[in-house]
């Protein structure tokens, strides 16, 4: 997939800027996290992007554990009552747990697009010799 004629691109650059694996400057997002059809630069079609529950994975492992664990210790620390939890830790773990997907998302479609990824298929059997000048293969040590 990835193309010679254009420069490799790190997937974590591409995520900072959200911009396309392949040429690095059109747009790899239309909107806050759904895939562009296509680049706006370069044309490459999107459509073997697919990050599954890759972004939100590692939101989880990175920020959300986190923000929970400021919570859990606002309220074992000051027992503060409830709606302080509303005003001030609810905002933190959605903030924590949204700003981050864009990123992972970008993150991770750009090194679909650069490591190749993809759905496994199964390989077909190679076809069979059928040249008859073709030399027999070497049968290993005599
Ligand atoms: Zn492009």
């Amino acid at each position: 997939m990835p193309d010679p004629a254009y420069p490799t691109q790190s997937p974590v650059a591409c995520a900072v800027r959200s911009a396309c694996p392949r040429c690095g400057r059109g747009h790899l997002f239309k909107g806050f996290l759904q895939v562009a059809p296509s680049c706006d630069a370069c044309g490459l079609d999107y459509a073997f992007a697919d990050p599954a529950d890759g972004p939100a994975f590692f939101v989880m492992m990175t920020t959300a554990i986190p923000a929970v664990a400021f919570g859990l210790w606002l309220e074992l620390t000051y027992n503060p009552p409830v709606w302080l939890h509303f005003v001030l830790t609810l905002p933190v773990v959605l903030i924590a747990c949204t700003l981050p997907l864009r990123f992972f998302k970008g993150w991770l479609v750009a090194s679909q697009y650069v490591h190749r990824a993809a759905e496994g298929r199964l390989a077909r059997p190679a076809p069979a010799r059928t040249d008859p000048a073709a030399k027999p293969e070497p049968s290993g040590p005599a």
